[in-house]
């Protein structure tokens, strides 16, 4: 029973890893990262406010992310990593920050963090490490693909990643969002069918009871809530809530939804109830976060470095 239900959840976790799949290619590629108009940086004297990057670490595991930190700014900086752009956030005076997904199938391996702003850019060499989780082989019956989530909970949840909200609501370390223990750790990849490994577990699950409460981990405002009887047929009864700074969470096949889209939530507010709706046989919470929309560690959150 455990393991089917164990399967069941892959397979909305697949689905949901194809469901977004789109959604990460939209930056340009490093190498040709000046499409549109750069600001001129005449008005800034580099000398008196020189520009500098800074990285926490130079080497995070797949599945973590690089704290990068940028001083001397006038404007918010892109940061660009694996051929993907991410906007850093405004933290201080001239001081902007980027947390830095690193894709948990990101190939282990020598990158190059490079940020820019005006005539400035600046490359740091960087290393992704294997996080070494383990592989899951599993053989799904084909019937069993049939399986799919609706344009609704696709186009919904997209766009509530793309947010890049300035305001920074979440501050400090995450809370847990669920008392019960922990069933599913995040990162565990798969491989479908003998195929090469394509996707894996998105966030933490927890082995709640039906109808146990579902805690906001941290500060933030709701983006988005969906119910299963109004289509999200894969993920169940959903809540998703903006932190700021392109950092959000997911909670999924959840019995029932307390908030409603655009209301704020503090660290520690009952947002709803653990359930089974959606593709889950039975009860549990799926809890995902993510940074531009890419998923990451929840325990890094919580734990911190
Ligand atoms: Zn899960």
């Amino acid at each position: 029973m455990q393991l089917f239900s164990f399967l069941s959840l892959l397979i909305v976790l697949s689905f949901y890893n194809n469901a977004l799949a789109f959604d990460i290619k939209q930056a340009a590629p490093v190498q040709a990262p000046i499409a549109q108009a750069q600001p001129k940086a005449a008005a800034v004297n580099i000398d008196a406010l020189p520009l500098s990057m800074t990285l926490k670490k130079t080497a995070v595991q797949q599945g973590q992310y690089f704290e990068v930190d940028i001083t001397g700014a006038e404007k918010n900086p892109l940061v660009w990593f694996n051929s993907e752009s991410f906007l850093a956030f405004k933290v201080g005076d001239k001081a902007y920050k980027a947390l830095v997904p690193v894709e948990n199938l990101t190939k282990p391996g020598s990158y190059v963090i490079l940020a820019r702003t005006g005539g400035w850019e600046e490359r740091i060499p960087v290393k992704v490490l294997d996080n070494r989780k383990p592989i899951q082989y599993i053989y799904l019956d084909p019937d069993k693909s049939s399986l799919e989530a609706t344009n609704k909970e696709i186009n919904e949840i997209s766009s509530a990643f793309r947010l890049k909200t300035e305001e920074k609501y979440a501050q400090g370390k995450f809370s847990y969002p669920s008392t019960a223990v922990k069933s599913s750790p995040f990162g565990v990849k798969r491989s479908y069918n003998k195929a090469p490994v394509d996707s894996y577990h998105k966030g933490l699950d927890f082995a709640g009871k039906m109808g146990s409460p579902v805690f906001a981990p941290a500060d933030g405002k709701v983006a988005l809530t969906g119910l299963e009887k109004d289509g999200f047929q894969v993920h169940g009864n959903t809540i998703l809530i903006d932190h700021g700074h392109a950092l959000s969470s997911i909670y999924l096949h959840l019995s029932k939804i307390d908030v409603k889209k655009g209301d704020m939530v503090t660290k520690g507010q009952k947002i709803g109830e653990v359930g089974h709706t959606g593709i889950s046989t039975g009860p549990h919470l799926h809890w995902g976060t993510y940074l531009y929309g890419t998923s990451v560690d929840p325990e890094l959150f919580v734990k911190g470095d």
